[in-house]
């Protein structure tokens, strides 16, 4: 069997194409739905993340702010630039790109985002609304592969999802919204006994590691749906998954690749929950 293949920016394209649209409806009503991004420090990944999220939003009709800070800023600096962008009405998503220098207190620079303008969903009061099962913001990595479940008519209620991962970004709020589906869900870790045992009953396999090829074709149940999460780098520089995509991909029945599966989702998700933001201004 080869597996079908859910192509995260084909999907992309179609879901930005929509957004654009209702951009632009917004615009007219005297709205430009705009983001304010924060990066501290050098990181390049980061820096990468955070050129692809404005330069997105600015394809796709929005206005965008970045504030770059260098990597010794004093926190108290971004702690006052996150008060002025919380009360400046034409701001209507703030993101603070993760990871932050070791002496910021991570939680505490979220908690100061205003949750109504908490389009990254990682506020107390968005995961605690997540939990109840009435989200203001889903976090945008698991609201894509939600968009990508539906598009391939995966059914989900009572589908056995096993959730390699647990993270507060990914395999928690992933666990929670497929919870609210009706899937049967089972999240594993590092001190997980026998993933394979886990992961061969899964009809929805979604792996969020960080461990390049982890998942091999003999972890994965024939005809399964799996949603490779993971970006890591081989020794060669090369960009791969948390799933091992040659092997399992004579397995899977569904299976998103890497580059071009989750990717694209998450950049894209967080345009929705900008635009979404700006929305509820005019409700
Ligand atoms: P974290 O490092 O926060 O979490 C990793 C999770 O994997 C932890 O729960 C950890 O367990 C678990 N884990 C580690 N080793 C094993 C193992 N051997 N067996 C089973 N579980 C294990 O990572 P994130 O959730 O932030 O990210 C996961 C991956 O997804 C990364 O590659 C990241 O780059 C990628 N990512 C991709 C995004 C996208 O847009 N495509 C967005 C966000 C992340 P424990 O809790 O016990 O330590």
């Amino acid at each position: 069997m080869t597996a079908k293949i859910i192509d995260g920016n084909a999907l992309s394209a179609e879901v930005r194409g929509q957004l654009a649209e209702r951009a632009a409806a917004l615009k007219d009503k005297g709205i430009t739905p705009c983001l304010a991004v924060i990066l501290v420090g050098e990181d390049p990944a980061s820096a990468v993340y955070v050129r692809n999220k404005v330069a997105a939003c600015e394809k796709a009709g929005m206005r965008s702010l970045r504030d770059v800070y260098a990597p010794d800023v004093d926190p108290a600096v971004v702690f006052a630039r996150i008060a002025e962008l919380n009360a400046d009405p034409s701001v209507h998503g703030i993101l603070v790109q993760l990871p932050l220098p070791k002496h910021f207190d991570s939680e505490a620079v979220l908690e100061a985002i205003s949750p109504e303008k908490d389009v990254d969903g990682f506020h107390a009061k968005n995961v605690g609304a997540l939990m109840q099962g009435n989200p203001r913001f889903i976090p945008c990595t698991p609201y894509g592969v939600m968009k990508m479940l539906e598009s391939a008519n995966v059914p989900l209620k009572g589908a056995e999802v096993v959730i390699v991962g647990r993270s507060n970004i990914v395999g928690k709020p992933m666990a929670m919204l497929l919870l609210a589906k009706s899937c049967t869900v089972t999240i594993c870790h590092s001190q997980s006994k026998d993933l394979a045992f886990h992961t061969r009953r899964a009809d929805i396999l979604v792996a969020a590691v960080g461990r390049a090829k982890m998942i091999t074709g003999d972890m994965i149940k024939p005809g399964a749906t799996v949603i490779d999460v993971g970006i890591n780098r081989t020794p060669e520089g090369k960009l791969c998954g948390d799933v091992d995509f040659d092997s399992a991909k004579e397995v899977a029945g569904a299976i998103t690749p890497v580059p071009g599966g989750v990717g694209p989702m998450t950049i894209t998700m967080l345009l929705a929950n900008t635009l979404e933001a700006a929305e509820r201004c005019i409700k």
